[in-house]
C-alpha cells in the first residue's frame, strides 16, 4: 500500500502526503494511524435495512464515522459514500457513487482492489478535499442507472446529490438527526441548504419513500418527515 493516513478524529483519509494537520478537521499528527494500521484495528459490517439496502459502518467506530451504504441492484453493487477503514473482506463493489465530497473515505484503496467506478458531481470533484482522490465519472445533473435513482439538489455543498433505491432514501448529512429534533446541517451555505430542502421533499412523496438513510442514522420516512417539515416551515 502506498503513504495513505486515516485521521482517528474524523476519518478523513490522507492519500500520498503526510500533512501537519488533517485537512478535514484539523487534528494534529499523533491523531493519524497509517491505512494499513486501520485496517489492522477496524472492520467495516454490515447490517441489513431492507432487502437490498445494507448499511456499512466501522467497528469500532471510527472518528465521527459516517455510514456508507451497499445497495444490491439489478445486475450491479452500488455503494453510497464509502467507509474510511480499508476491509478487503468486503463483498466487492462496481460503483462508489458519492453524495458529495465529506466522506470519500478509502474510496481510492477499494477502487483498486476491486476494480470499482468512482462518481461524483463535478462541482464537488474538484473540491480541495478530493483533489487527491480519483473520480472515473463526474456527473452533472440527475440520473439514473440500474435502479439507482440520483438527484442533484446543490445546497450543502454545490454538488450534493441524494439517490433513491428500494424505497430508501439517502441523504447523508443533509441535516443532523436528534431524537424528535432535526437541523441543518451548518457546515455550508445556510440560505441555499434551506431553499434546496423543498425539493428533496417533493422527491421523496414522489417516490414513495418508506425509510431515511443518513450518515449516522436511519429512520422510518413519516418519523423523519415530520421533523424535516417542521424544519423547512421554520
Ligand atoms: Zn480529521
Ligand atoms: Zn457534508
Amino acid at each position: 500500500m502506498s503513504e495513505q493516513y486515516v485521521c482517528t478524529v474524523c476519518g478523513f483519509n490522507m492519500v500520498g502526503h503526510y500533512p501537519s494537520h488533517c485537512p478535514f478537521c484539523g487534528a494534529p499528527r499523533d491523531k493519524y494511524i497509517t491505512a494499513e494500521e486501520c485496517s489492522r484495528l477496524y472492520s467495516v459490517e454490515g447490517r441489513k435495512i431492507t432487502s437490498r439496502v445494507t448499511q456499512l459502518l466501522s467497528v469500532p467506530r471510527l472518528g465521527y464515522e459516517h455510514a456508507a451504504y451497499r445497495l444490491e441492484a439489478d445486475n450491479k453493487i452500488f455503494w453510497i459514500d464509502c467507509p474510511s477503514c480499508f476491509d478487503q473482506s468486503l463483498e466487492p463493489v462496481d460503483t462508489i457513487a458519492f453524495t458529495h465530497h465529506h466522506f470519500l473515505g478509502a474510496s481510492n484503496l477499494y477502487r483498486s482492489h476491486f476494480n470499482a467506478g468512482v462518481q461524483i458531481n463535478e462541482s464537488d470533484s474538484n473540491n480541495k478535499l478530493a483533489s487527491r482522490f480519483t473520480f472515473d465519472r463526474t456527473l452533472t445533473g440527475n440520473f439514473s442507472d440500474s435502479g439507482l435513482e440520483a438527484f442533484h439538489i446543490n445546497g450543502h455543498t454545490q454538488g450534493f446529490t441524494v439517490y433513491v433505491f428500494d424505497g430508501a432514501l439517502f441523504i447523508c448529512d443533509y441535516v443532523f438527526v436528534k431524537p424528535g429534533d432535526m437541523k441543518f446541517n451548518p457546515y455550508g451555505p445556510q440560505l441555499q441548504t434551506r431553499k434546496n430542502a423543498a425539493r428533496i421533499t417533493e422527491i421523496a412523496q414522489q417516490k414513495e419513500i418508506k425509510v431515511v438513510c443518513g450518515y449516522n442514522y436511519v429512520e422510518e420516512y413519516p418519523t423523519w418527515q415530520r421533523k424535516f417539515a417542521r424544519l423547512i416551515e421554520n
